[in-house]
């Protein structure tokens, strides 16, 4: 077709098709995901040190605003695949605007399950905003995973937490389009660790691209948690996890084993930082570079 827009972004299903799981083309449930752009960031390079070459992967741009889209277009679609009508999941925020958004892009149900007064509010908005049926439970997220756990064995239900290995699946692909963008894999890869499925999926897909021939090394992998729920860094489960960070205020990891093995195989570390540390890095961020 001369002259058609052979670029034209489909998606991450469609561009990542060969290192995903199948999906039938009439299910794929898709707002066009991925693609986000790998800006350089000099100004915090340099307080870092002259030979650092600092690049910043903007997930905020993903269309619900964060890097769960990516896997919820794989777990809604392959749920949609299997007839089902009705998604499921527990969040602290993120997952469950993911979440109603695609099943809304579906036509199909979504239920949430909340820890009350720990989401942040304008996520909460957005889930309702697309129709989700939301349920605060008394606990935390741990506690409201283990509920829609259970009730996914018990009711035709499909779970679209990052226990779902479609989920996961989906989450590959950041790595892939750092591949791409910089024409080999990074020497490290920093990232924040709560639940512990992004970890887990980025460093399948570094080694799924490796053992593919398209990059000559994977990265050392840097997992970062916040002190108040750090039980990566500290060992065992955190009863009562605490931190700014909603996103990462998990005390239990479900993806414990992937990230433990990320950073094993790859000679990575696991680190904690304070809130005040979290909080300056994000004004920097915002400051110096125009991300967030
Ligand atoms: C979900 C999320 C995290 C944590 O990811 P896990 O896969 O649970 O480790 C961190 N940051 C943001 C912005 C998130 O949405």
């Amino acid at each position: 077709m001369p002259g058609a827009a052979t670029t034209e972004w489909l998606g991450i299903i469609a561009h990542y098709r060969n290192f995903l799981p199948a999906v039938d083309e009439a299910c794929v449930v898709t707002l066009l995901e991925g693609n986000t752009p790998l800006i350089r960031t000099p100004g915090l390079a340099r307080r870092v040190s002259p030979l650092v070459d600092l690049w910043v992967k903007c997930e905020g741009l993903n269309p619900t605003g964060s890097f769960k889209d990516r896997g919820m277009t794989v777990a809604v679609s392959r749920a949609k695949a299997r007839g089902h009508t009705r998604v499921v999941c527990a969040s602290t925020g993120n997952t469950s605007a993911s979440a109603a958004a695609y099943a809304a892009r579906a036509g199909m149900v979504c239920g949430v399950v909340i820890p009350q007064g720990k989401i942040a509010q304008g996520k909460l908005a957005q889930a309702l905003l697309h129709g989700a049926r939301v349920i605060a439970i008394e606990g935390n997220f741990d506690r409201a995973l283990t509920l829609v756990r259970e009730l996914c064995e018990k009711y035709p239900v499909a779970l679209v937490n990052s226990v779902n290995p479609d989920r996961i699946a989906g989450q590959t692909t950041v790595a892939y389009e750092i591949c791409d963008a910089l024409g080999d894999a990074p020497e490290f890869l920093a990232i924040p660790v709560g639940n512990a499925g992004n970890i887990t999926a980025a460093w399948l897909g570094f080694t799924r691209y490796f053992e593919a021939g398209k990059v000559s090394r994977r990265p050392r992998m840097l997992g970062f948690q916040a002190e108040g729920a750090a039980p990566l860094v500290h060992g065992g489960v955190v009863e009562n996890p605490e931190t700014v960070a909603t996103a990462i205020r998990i005390g239990n990891p479900a993806s414990r084993q992937g990230a433990l093995r990320a950073r094993e195989d790859s000679g990575g570390l696991f680190a904690a930082v304070s809130d005040a540390e979290i909080l300056a890095a994000q004004r920097l961020l915002a400051q110096e570079e125009g991300s967030r």
